[in-house]
């Protein structure tokens, strides 16, 4: 009687093994890491068709990149549109971009995918230098959102020397396309990162590090504790020259034509979209700690500025939800 016990106790245990060592392997995140859209793309992904899910996501960003977004690609449509002048669009891109104009809009113009000639004057992707000032004024006369048109299923130019950059949205747009493979594969949780746009997909609470603007991409001064949702990062350490001791970035005040140079230097934009998180974190670099929080509060987004005096600027809600973790920045106002 007693090795009747002792065997279905040691086969209770042999079993619960076999449940706990599968249920490991079941919820282990699957992870993958590459380029893609000019940047590194990283993803965790657990639960569903994982691995399917993954595969998907490479060639969602791959024809995003190539068939709509890309500035180099040919048969792309920001290419076709800034050489000829028009492109075709998709129902889908087709509302991507009229979001898009609707931020440069309520932005007052401080959100700007029209200023393409602008930033390939400064090359900050390139060699960067100091463009010639004549040049520069130019190329921003022929800027500004009233350049193009939008429509259901085109896109025209009403100025063709005016050159269509999605840059600042690209990576979070990314992130929206990303969202629609996990939902499909049936995903338990993900967290999926393009460039400076970061998704949180699924189930529990995720931590995500603001990058630390005068540190490595490893580092961070605070962390974000957050349920689902797209977080985004424009800072003028991403690209950037020095001259005569002062540092010229890759983010352009639309009204000048030169690098934004309001006391910012970091802005990070919550939202449950990526295409908002990513475009609301350009648009508040340039708007700066005022106007930026009102234009993200018209989306129902979240801002968080950094100042070059080492000052977190955001409203109390989410003050609550972040952990500073490096002594020299402090909450400011
Ligand atoms: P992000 O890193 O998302 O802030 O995007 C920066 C990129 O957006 C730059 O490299 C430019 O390609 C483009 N860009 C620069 N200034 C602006 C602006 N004011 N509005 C929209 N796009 C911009
Ligand atoms: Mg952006």
């Amino acid at each position: 009687m007693r090795k009747t016990t002792a065997v279905i106790a040691a086969l209770a245990v042999a079993v619960l093994a076999i449940i706990i060592a599968f249920d490991a392997f079941r919820s282990k995140p699957l992870e993958s890491s590459f380029f893609s859209m000019n940047t590194l793309v990283t993803a965790e992904v657990e639960g569903g068709e994982a691995e399917n899910c993954l595969a998907e996501i490479k060639s969602t960003l791959e024809n995003l990149d190539y068939n709509i977004l890309s500035r180099t690609a040919k048969g792309s449509a920001v290419y076709k549109l800034n050489q000829s002048g028009e492109a075709l669009l998709d129902k889908q891109t087709a509302e991507y971009f009229s979001a898009l104009a609707d931020i440069s809009r309520q932005s007052g113009g401080a959100f700007d995918f029209t200023l393409g000639a602008v930033s390939d004057l400064w090359d900050f992707g390139g060699t960067p230098s100091m463009p010639d000032e004549a040049e520069l004024a130019r190329a921003l006369s022929h800027s500004g959102f009233e350049k193009i048109s939008i429509g259901d299923s085109k896109i025209s130019l009403n100025d063709k020397k005016a050159v269509i950059d999605f840059g600042a949205s690209g990576k979070g747009i990314a992130l929206d396309s990303i969202k629609a493979c996990l939902e499909a594969n049936e995903t338990k949780r993900a967290v999926v990162s393009v460039g400076g746009s970061v998704l949180l997909y699924g189930e529990g609470e995720f931590a995500v590090g603001i990058r630390n603007p005068r540190g490595g991409s490893g580092s961070s001064i605070a962390t974000l504790g957050i349920t689902e949702g797209c977080v985004s990062t424009s800072g003028s350490y991403e690209q950037y020259f020095e001259q005569n001791g002062k540092r010229y970035h890759h983010i352009i005040d639309p009204e000048t034509g030169y690098p934004v140079d309001n006391g910012l230097i970091s802005v990070t934009v919550i939202s449950e979209s990526g295409l908002l998180s990513d475009a609301l974190s350009t648009a508040c670099f340039v708007l700066g700690i005022e106007e930026g929080s009102r234009l993200a509060e018209h989306y129902g987004a979240k801002v968080i500025f950094i100042t070059e005096d080492n000052l977190i600027y955001t409203e109390d809600a989410v003050r609550d939800i972040i952990t500073v973790t490096d002594k020299n920045y402090k909450f400011g106002g």
